[in-house]
């Protein structure tokens, strides 16, 4: 049996649906920019825009962050890639290869012995690159504060751009994380960094 649509139906999506499938916040700057390009898009077919702009929304949108999972921090990490919260979503997918990845995610505690190998990766990922120190371990040693081993913060041993609070932080922390990183890039920028 065929379904039938009642004419007043509408079958295509709201813009707000839209704005929502893809992941943007209700009544944030970001909807409502989206929308406006939307809109514009529709009506003339076309968007003019800088080449700084457009570098910078690929930038945004395509965030490969180098996994550095250390301790019980990195099950979070892991979480917000998994179906609840679908972090890919968002353009920022995992990947394996620092020279590849864009953005550090240091999930857990870190150590003496492995501070050379995180700078070391780190290093060997391509400019622009960002870090995120995910809990409290990698954001000042947390609970191995005083422990001969632990280094007292990550951003010691690699520039840090976003701090996630949190012993463990949520997987919403992170993504809420990756969502400030998103926003600094746009307001820097900049193509140089
Ligand atoms: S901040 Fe807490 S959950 Fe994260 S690595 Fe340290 S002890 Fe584990």
């Amino acid at each position: 049996m065929g379904v039938m649509l009642s004419p007043a139906e509408d079958r295509f999506p709201s813009e707000e649906e839209v704005a929502r499938v893809a992941g943007l916040v209700p009544g944030s700057v970001e909807e409502a920019k989206f929308l406006e390009l939307r809109k514009e898009l529709d009506e003339k077919g076309f968007l003019v825009t800088t080449t700084e702009d457009l570098f910078t929304w690929a930038r945004t949108g395509s965030l490969w962050w180098m996994t550095f999972g250390l301790a019980c921090c990195a099950v979070e990490m892991i979480h917000v890639n998994m179906p609840r919260y679908d972090l890919e979503r968002f353009g920022a997918a995992p990947r394996a290869s620092p020279r590849q990845s864009d953005v550090m995610i240091v999930a857990g505690t870190l150590c003496n012995k492995m501070a050379s190998a995180l700078r070391k990766v780190y290093d060997q990922m391509s400019e622009p690159r960002y870090v995120i120190s995910m809990g409290s371990c990698a954001n000042g040693g947390g609970y191995y504060h005083y422990s001969y081993s632990v280094v007292r913060g990550c951003d010691r041993i690699v520039p840090v751009d976003i701090y996630v609070p949190g012993c463990p932080p949520t997987a919403e922390a992170l993504l809420y994380g990756i969502m400030q990183l998103q926003r600094k890039i746009r307001r820097e920028g900049t193509l140089d960094r």
